[in-house]
């Protein structure tokens, strides 16, 4: 049996430390908005080089608290790629904002620039370019569409972090996700939001703690939607390790790269130039989809669909009126992509039987 993730594995690492802290926690009774929740927010700013860090309760409503602090008027328009969790809609939609989708490009399945800047219209207050799979969008493009045509820019950062890219521009305003399975994981549900603004950081404090500086003092209408200080915890420990679990994600990554590259059908996940990728997914595409999984999963391993519906395809998402067709390139990526085991405890012996079976799999097609 060949794990999809071993959360188990990581929780060996820092299990000493998070259990001497849950009892910090629970001697203190500090459990909400404890020390521990500043300290993570001020080491997560600084590991991310943004000065401002905010914890939230989850990465979706990191989006949406995002997009709410930057003052995208309701009924507005946000574009973002087709091909994402659907979180990334959901969170627009519970903003006020309709969801406009963009295509992706088809070597790195990252959100298509020129598929975004047609996308735009009058109504267009937001983009949220999606840094999917571990590696972040073009963000120079993206920063200059979104300068040109007045947008707000939300990255959803939620799978990328530690990853980097060359010359991009600074982080305005991002979002991300500490859901277990994340690079930086949590035991539970936590996320925040990432900016350069002090007015914005300001405003998005106040809206997941209830509209609210000072104690029964309500500014605004808002949230609760805090960082648990329990997930805190935990997360900082974590980020002690991120940056060498990042390292032995890369390394598993090339050993794959290496394994599978002369495997006759396998396509190999791209990183696109300036990059730094952090392979929180590691994604190959492969014809009969669908089959090599069910044939994976009858020999023990653990493979994924990361995503096998792009968002307009969605029941949850008819009401935008798109139709199959719409997004051709996401649309053929869903049906070609699958997810490899990946996480920073992955052996290459098991790497090697992943390979192996794979190759057998495609041969017996
Ligand atoms: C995980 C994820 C989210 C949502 O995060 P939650 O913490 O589960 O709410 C949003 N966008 C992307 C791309 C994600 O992978």
């Amino acid at each position: 049996m060949i794990p999809f993730v071993d959360l188990r594995a990581a929780h060996a690492e820092v299990a000493e430390e998070v259990l001497q802290g849950f009892d910090r926690v629970l001697q203190d009774t500090a459990f909400v908005q404890g020390p521990d929740v500043a300290a993570f927010e001020k080491e997560y700013a600084e590991y991310s080089g943004v000065p401002h860090c905010i914890g939230i309760g989850n990465g979706t409503d990191a989006i949406e608290l995002a997009l709410r602090a930057a003052g995208a008027p309701a009924g507005a328009e946000a574009v973002l790629p087709a091909n994402t969790f659907v979180a990334t809609a959901e969170a627009v939609v519970r903003a006020g904002l309709r969801p406009v989708l963009a295509d992706c490009d088809d070597d790195h399945l990252l959100i298509d620039p020129a598929s975004a800047e047609a996308a735009v219209g009058p109504d267009t207050a937001a983009i949220l370019p999606v840094h999917l799979y571990g590696q972040q969008a073009p963000m120079a493009a993206v920063q200059d569409l979104a300068t040109r045509r007045g947008l707000t820019l939300v990255e959803d950062a939620a799978q990328s972090q530690g990853s980097e890219q060359q010359n991009r521009p600074a982080v305005g305003l991002a979002a991300t996700s500490f859901y277990p399975g994340k690079n930086l994981g949590a035991y539970g549900e936590a996320g925040a939001v990432l900016t350069s603004s002090p007015e914005l950081a300001r405003a998005v404090r106040l809206l997941t703690n209830h509209g609210s500086e000072a104690k029964y003092r309500h500014e605004t209408l808002g949230f609760n939607s805090r960082l648990d200080t329990l997930q805190a915890v935990v997360l900082r420990a974590k980020l002690k390790r991120l940056a060498r679990w990042n390292e032995l994600r890369r390394a598993a990554a090339e050993r794959y790269d290496k394994l599978l590259s002369g495997i006759e059908g396998v396509r190999l996940p791209r990183t696109a130039p300036g990059n730094l990728h952090v392979w929180h997914l590691y994604v190959v595409r492969v014809p009969s989809r669908d089959k090599v999984m069910t044939s994976l999963h009858a020999a023990g391993i653990q493979a994924q669909i990361h995503y096998p519906t792009p968002v307009h395809l969605q029941p949850a998402f008819q009401y935008l009126g798109y139709a199959p067709g719409d997004f051709p390139v996401a649309e053929k990526a869903a049906a070609e992509i699958l997810s490899l085991p990946m996480h920073p405890h992955l052996t290459p012996s098991q790497q090697e039987q992943v390979a192996e079976t794979l190759e057998k799999i495609l041969n017996h097609l």
